[in-house]
């Protein structure tokens, strides 16, 4: 540090109708991923949609949340492939990567057992970004919408959309305590902790 750090929102398949399921049973359909510095400022994006194989037919509540369409999925590489476009364009730039919450993590993990993608990428340690933000602001509600209206920020684009995530999440980033960040992230080298490794 003070090194960029790669944000990353994915979203995944997700039912209305369902009573319970898990990242198991969920798969992604949307990489966004954008490098930004710890002051917010976005260097370059990754965006890409991945076709999801196992049930490979969206629900209309997930196009609904998520705006993406059966089409945009239809054409999308499956997920190693996307993996290895993602490597393609991390490229040498290691760092650590960052998400709002464990839940992108989890999906990683989730799809790793199922489909290895040997990805460089999952060697980068994770940080839970809404840790460190907490610490910061002392504040309670930690949901993407929350936090931004915390800070009187307006959501830019489509919440949902992976990209448009990770965009409005970087702009979190000066609000996120530098020292805390630094706290989060140093605490990882002590932690090994990567989704592939598991
Ligand atoms: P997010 O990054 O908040 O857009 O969420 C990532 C993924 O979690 C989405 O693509 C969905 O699969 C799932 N998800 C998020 N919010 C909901 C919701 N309200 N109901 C069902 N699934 C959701
Ligand atoms: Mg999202």
């Amino acid at each position: 540090m003070p090194r960029p750090l790669f944000i990353v929102d994915l979203e995944a398949t997700c039912w209305d109708d369902r009573p319970k399921y898990t990242v198991a049973q969920m798969e992604i359909i949307e990489i966004g991923c954008v490098l930004a510095t710890p002051d917010g400022v976005v260097l370059d994006e990754f965006d890409t949609f991945v076709r999801p194989t196992r049930e490979p037919l969206l629900s209309e509540f997930c196009t609904r949340l998520t705006s993406i369409t059966q089409s945009d999925v239809d054409s999308a590489p499956v997920y190693t492939e996307a993996m290895r476009q993602l490597d393609a364009w991390v490229n040498s730039r290691p760092g650590i990567w960052g998400s709002w919450g464990n839940y992108d993590y989890r999906q990683f993990v989730a799809i790793e057992h199922s489909h290895p993608s040997q990805a460089a990428f999952l060697q980068m340690p994770h940080v839970n970004l809404k840790r460190p933000w907490k610490k910061s602001t002392g504040h309670r509600r930690t949901g993407l919408r929350a936090a931004m209206a915390f800070h009187k920020l307006e959501f830019e684009g489509r919440h949902h959309r992976g990209i448009d995530d990770a965009r409005n999440i970087a702009r979190l980033l000066p609000f996120i305590d530098y020292d805390r960040l630094r706290a989060a992230v140093g605490a990882l080298n002590t932690e090994s902790q990567n989704p592939s490794g598991h």
